[in-house]
This record gives structure tokens, C-alpha cells and sequence, in this order.
């Protein structure tokens, strides 16, 4: 198996029927940047910068964050890489920031909400990320968005330290896109007004599943519970999809679900063409998109959305299989 993905290396991912299907990986520290050339991954979707944090014993300084993201630029060369903020509080926990304790920890103060709660932890990464991608393309994205005004407050803030490295003479990147993910159900229902405050969005399944059926990603008695391949969580997707291709609004899943052949399967045929999955499923899923005629796909899936079952996970397979893929 190994060797076949590693002859698939440099194969684009296109499907039978032509379409292009962009396989990005997910990182968080340097070493994983080692097998970003092995997978012929075609950058980083998504790069969780708070690995650094919880592997520190203190507070990464300016300098140590600005350090590991030209190191991750520079190992991505022509690649994008997508920086997400700190994804801090919650269950990930700091020893050195003193943090209140809560009751419900995923719903609590974390990601984005710790940064506009506490701006200079915020303020200072993205000074790094500035600092860094001096002169390049540099991508941001903010997480556990669940407010508008929440992005719109973040966003305020990548133009305040810009103009604060622009007051200092520093190069700026040479573009900047910055983004949310989707991880709060109540996105969904306010994308008409989200999206045109973004460069570009990137669904994160993980959260927004656990947060759409209220069962615990990290509690082995309710996260198996549910399926992903259900049509609750398939029609969300759609949405945020259709909702997504009306405003040409760049989007790409950056769930582990991306990472999974019949999962990946079921996204793209809903119309995700960009994926950003763990390092070893990129070679999985390029197996799978080669296989993969969209329309007839399609064709099978729109039936799978109306279903009353609590899981299509049987039919997106029979499907899959009567399509040879
Ligand atoms: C997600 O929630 O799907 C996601 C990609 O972020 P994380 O797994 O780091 O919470
Ligand atoms: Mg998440």
C-alpha cells in the first residue's frame, strides 16, 4: 500500500470526470513539515500553532513563534500554508496562563474568544506571523469563530499590526488573506453575512460535529454516537458548500473526516474540491478522487441527503462501490 501512494506522489488529484480536488495536510509542529515533500501534499491547510504552546514550558516568545513559522513558510517554499491562531483554552490547557476554570471547557473561554478576551497573546502572534511571511503570501485563519462580529473584531486586529509594521518601516507580506473556520453551528445560519468579510473559510468537522450533536469529541461514551455520514451533518455541509460557490468564497475542509477515503469521498461529491487531511491520509484519498466520476457520484448522493436514517454510512458505501471507486 505504502509504495502504491508513494507512486502516486506526483500524480495531480483529479477525478475521472476532470475536476481538480486540491490535497492539502494539517501540521503543528516542525517535524511534521518532514513528511509535507513525501506525501505530495500541495501545502498546509491547516497549521495549529497552539502545538507550540503546549509543548513550551512558557509562553513562546516573539522571537520562537516568529522562528517556527519562517521555518514553516520556508519548508512549504511555493506551497500555501494556512496559519491558524492559537486554539488554546477549553481542554487545552496552559500551564503558564492562568486560566479560570469552567464547567464545560468546549464551550467555554477558548480559541478566538481567549484572544479577543486577552488581545496581546493574540496581538503578538500575529506580529510573528507578519514578521515572518515579510515579503510572501501569508494566510490566517481564526478559530471557534461562532459571531460575525467576533471575525469582523479579529480581522480588526491583523489590520492594527499592520499598521503597527508598516508605521516601523517592516515589509509587509506580499498578500494577505485571512479567514474563519467554521466550527459554530451558528455560522450556518449567518454565512450570507460572514462570507463577504472573508478571504476564504475552512469547515472544521471535529468541532463543528461535536458542537452539532452535542456529544464530546474527547469522551469515548458519546463520540461514537453519531455518524458524520449522516444527513444532518451531510446537508450542513452542503450549505456551507452551496453557500460558499454563490459568494466565490474560497473553501476547504480541514477536519480529520477529510483524511478518510469514504468520508472524503461523500465531500467531494457534495462540491469540496479542497481538502486538508492528516499527513497519511493524503495518499488515501488521492487513490480514492482518481477513481471518481463526480456526476454519477452526485447523482447517488442528492437521494442519501433526503434519508430519515440516523446514518447513510451503508449507502455512501454501496454507492461508492457500485461506482467503482
Ligand atoms: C476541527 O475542529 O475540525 C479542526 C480541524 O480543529 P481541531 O481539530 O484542531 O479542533
Ligand atoms: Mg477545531
Amino acid at each position: 500500500r505504502r509504495a502504491e501512494f508513494a507512486l502516486l506522489r506526483d500524480v495531480p488529484a483529479i477525478t475521472r470526470d476532470g475536476t481538480r480536488i486540491t490535497l492539502l495536510t494539517n501540521a503543528g509542529l516542525a517535524v511534521d513539515l518532514e513528511s509535507l515533500d513525501d506525501t505530495g501534499s500541495e501545502g498546509i491547510g491547516l497549521f495549529r500553532t497552539e502545538f507550540q504552546f503546549m509543548v513550551s514550558e512558557e509562553l513562546p516568545r516573539l522571537e520562537a513563534q516568529t522562528l517556527l513559522y519562517r521555518r514553516v513558510l520556508d519548508a512549504a517554499g511555493d506551497r500555501p500554508v494556512t496559519f491558524r491562531t492559537l486554539d488554546i483554552g477549553g481542554d487545552k490547557v496552559l500551564p503558564y496562563l492562568d486560566a479560570e476554570r469552567e464547567e464545560n471547557p468546549a464551550l467555554g473561554r477558548r480559541a478566538i474568544r481567549l484572544g479577543l478576551d486577552r488581545p496581546s497573546l493574540l496581538r503578538l502572534q500575529l506580529r510573528a506571523l507578519l514578521h515572518a511571511a515579510a515579503g510572501r503570501e501569508l494566510r490566517v485563519m481564526f478559530p471557534m469563530i461562532a459571531t460575525v462580529e467576533e471575525f469582523r473584531a479579529a480581522r480588526e486586529m491583523v489590520d492594527v499590526e499592520c499598521d503597527w509594521a508598516r508605521r516601523r518601516g517592516r515589509t509587509l507580506p506580499s498578500m494577505l488573506r485571512v479567514g474563519a473556520m467554521i466550527e459554530a453551528p451558528s455560522l450556518l445560519f449567518h454565512l450570507d453575512a460572514l462570507l463577504p468579510l472573508t478571504d476564504f473559510v475552512s469547515v472544521g468537522t471535529n468541532d463543528l460535529l461535536q458542537y452539532m450533536y452535542a456529544a464530546d469529541r474527547t469522551n469515548p461514551l458519546v463520540s461514537d454516537r453519531y455518524d458524520p455520514l449522516s444527513p444532518p451533518a451531510l446537508r450542513a455541509l452542503q450549505e456551507i458548500q452551496a453557500r460558499c460557490a454563490e459568494t466565490g468564497t474560497p473553501v476547504s475542509v480541514c477536519g480529520e473526516l477529510a483524511g478518510r477515503p469514504l468520508e472524503a469521498f461523500a465531500l467531494i461529491t457534495l462540491g469540496f474540491t479542497r481538502l486538508s487531511a492528516p499527513a497519511g491520509g493524503v495518499g488515501p484519498v488521492k487513490r480514492m478522487v482518481l477513481s471518481v466520476d463526480l456526476p454519477a457520484a452526485r447523482r447517488g448522493m442528492t437521494n442519501l441527503l433526503g434519508s430519515s436514517a440516523g446514518s447513510v454510512r451503508n449507502e455512501v458505501e454501496s454507492l461508492a462501490r457500485k461506482l467503482n471507486v
